[in-house]
């Protein structure tokens, strides 16, 4: 057997973890089908190290069941806990970690000779593994003759040269520079999907997680927030919280006043006098009468100058226009609310304008506060 009842690889069961009085994972429970790469995704001070940590192994919880391909890794209810040396378990971190005294083969054949490969296999896993990350000709060279996304594909392939259980990695990109950043995201899914091995990756930057995860857990204050696809956190966010941590949203609290079916409503906003009622998608939980936020992507509303024939709605004030080509960056007074909106470039909005505000009604939620 290698994966739990639920058909997921690593398994992790109500874990809970105190630092003092404070509970940095308040009894969280999650699982990553073989092969996949789970991101925990959220601002600092959330929990995520904390929970990568006691799935290596370096942090003992107080509560909770972690397994991975069907071996108990740590049961606080049994007393299980396996040493961190026996998980079999590649870590990359923020900081290189690689050794500078050692060149970039030594470096990275070192798992494999405490594990007492033949020279022969070490040579051969080494080569492939400097393969993989694009460091075959720097084989020679010492790690500090190397570049920050040099040294850090080097701390790749000494993860993954010994073929672990489990990839961990903790914001692995967030000391290179932009460019370098947004380029290693494509390699390092690249490079993950071709070894095939299980990953869970940590970082508090929403882009990276919405481009390289085949899922993602949204986590604030030691819980989670929400589990889901990229598409599915950015498009259908089901809280305040998701709606304004991943991407831009436009929120305003409201209430539900009529649901025509499943999932589906009306949710009624006020401001400054003006009380519109526009029809929406609800978040799971929501119902008639449910105090809710409005969330609407800047993207999914238009401007438009001439709001004829459009009837009632949300009329307002741009006050602010940015050019981008394709689309204008606007914001719009309404009350006191300032709307965020992706205008279509044809309308060519300017300060002063008077528009109508059009809100596509597939992407108008009705989110949990
Ligand atoms: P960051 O991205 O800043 O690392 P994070 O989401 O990974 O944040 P954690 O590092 O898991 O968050 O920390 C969660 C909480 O636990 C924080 O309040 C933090 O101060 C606390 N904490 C983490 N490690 C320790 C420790 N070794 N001793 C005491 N408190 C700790």
């Amino acid at each position: 057997m290698n994966e739990a009842a639920n058909g997921n690889y690593l398994d992790v069961q109500g874990l809970v973890k105190y630092f003092g009085s404070d509970r940095a994972v308040d009894g969280i429970s999650f699982g990553v089908p073989k092969g996949r790469f789970l991101t925990l995704l959220g601002p600092s001070g959330c929990g995520k190290t904390t929970t990568l940590m006691c799935i290596a192994g370096l942090h003992k919880p107080d509560a909770g069941e972690i397994s991975v391909g069907g071996a108990l890794f740590t049961s606080v209810s049994q007393r299980a806990y396996l040493p961190p040396e026996k998980r079999d378990i590649g870590m990359v971190f923020q900081s290189y970690a690689i050794w500078p005294h050692m060149t970039v083969t030594q470096n990275v054949a070192y798992p494999l000779e405490i594990r007492k490969l033949s020279h022969s296999e070490i040579g051969d896993r080494v080569a492939e593994a400097l393969r993989l990350v694009g460091l075959s000709d720097m084989a020679g060279k010492l790690a500090t003759n190397l570049s920050g996304g040099q040294q850090q594909r080097a701390a790749l392939a000494r993860a993954i040269v010994f073929r672990p259980r489990l990839l961990l990695f903790d914001e692995p990109l967030s000391n290179l520079d932009l460019k370098l950043r947004e380029q290693m995201r494509v390699e390092l899914k690249r490079i993950q999907h071709e070894v095939g091995i299980t990953s869970v990756y940590v970082t508090h930057d929403q882009s990276e997680a919405l481009v390289m995860s085949d899922d993602i857990i949204v986590m604030s204050k030691g819980v989670i927030q929400q589990t889901g696809g990229p598409h599915a956190i950015y498009a259908r966010p089901l809280n305040r919280f998701v709606s304004n941590f991943i991407g831009v949203a436009n929120l305003l609290d409201g209430r539900i006043v009529r649901v025509f079916g499943p999932g589906r409503g009306e949710i009624e906003v006020a401001q400054g006098g003006d009380k519109v009622r526009l029809p929406c998608l609800l978040a799971d939980g929501i119902g008639e009468g449910s105090e809710a936020v409005l969330s609407v992507r800047p993207e999914n509303v238009d401007a438009l100058r001439d709001p004829q024939g459009l009837g009632a709605g949300i009329r307002g004030e741009v006050i602010q226009t940015i050019f981008l080509g394709n689309c204008q960056d606007c914001r719009v007074r309404w009350g006191d609310f300032e709307w965020k909106v992706l205008a279509h470039s044809r309308e060519r909005l300017r300060p002063g304008d008077r528009v109508y505000l059009r809100l596509d009604p597939e992407h108008t939620l009705a989110v949990r506060p």
